[in-house]
């Protein structure tokens, strides 16, 4: 009973503090038109797996499990490393993938003077080249303000967020991380965060595609969760 009592408020605040943020995401998307997305259309069973860091030393292994399932994902690359890994580039887009940036160094784009960010966008646009989707970004660590979100979408840039993180980066087990994106958490429309790099990602991925495919879910690229 005393238990109940203390975490009563604790459940009510974050309850109020999630549904706050669910409006402003609406809102912003709205207001956007569209260019600053979390969650796709809720009349289709679709789901977009979407990747953010690499590329890295892991990444032909999630393009096998990915490729072997026939599953399209959305990478959200850092520019210094696909630089660096030109030819790893081309193997995503070899698997059908959607690429996108994750900015140059990983750097908050709050933190960012206009003319930073517009160069952080512009090399690692050029470490990408040219993609079939268009221009796609998702700010580090999810972080943005008014004046790096203008800067963006001025610049061309659909603002790619999410709505369900799979929170791969907290040292979860295979089996949690999964457990979080199963079907039962998981709404037409959702898209998932995970991280390149993660051996425990890697283990989860066969499990999460499995049950969502299970569950009559179509996995697809970002760009077409949101296609018109
Ligand atoms: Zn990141």
């Amino acid at each position: 009973m005393i238990r109940s009592v203390v975490e009563t408020p604790i459940a009510v605040s974050t309850l109020v503090r999630d549904r706050a943020k669910q409006h402003l995401r609406v809102i912003l998307q709205r207001m956007t038109r569209g260019r600053m997305l979390w969650r796709g259309p809720a009349h289709l069973r679709r789901v977009a797996l979407t990747f953010d860091d690499g590329p890295h030393l892991l990444t032909p292994r999630y393009l096998d499990v990915l490729g072997r399932a026939g599953v399209p994902a959305t990478f959200f690359l850092t520019g210094l490393f696909a630089e660096n890994q030109p030819a790893m580039v081309a193997e995503y887009l070899r698997g059908g993938h959607q690429l996108a940036s994750h900015g140059f160094h990983h750097t908050r784009f709050t933190r960012l003077r206009p003319d930073q960010l517009r160069d952080e966008l512009s090399r690692t646009a050029r470490a990408l080249g040219p993609l079939p989707q268009g221009r796609w970004v998702r700010p580090p660590h999810g972080s943005f303000g008014p004046v790096d979100v203008t800067t963006l979408l001025v610049s061309g840039y659909t603002v790619g967020m999410w709505s369900l993180d799979s929170r791969d980066y907290d040292g979860s087990t295979p089996a949690v991380i999964a457990a979080r994106c199963a079907p039962a958490h998981v709404q037409p429309g959702e898209v998932i965060l995970f991280h390149e790099g993660q051996e425990d990602t890697l283990a989860a991925l066969p499990v999460v595609i499995d049950e969502l495919r299970g569950a009559g879910y179509e996995l697809v690229t970002m760009a077409d969760l949101f296609a018109r």
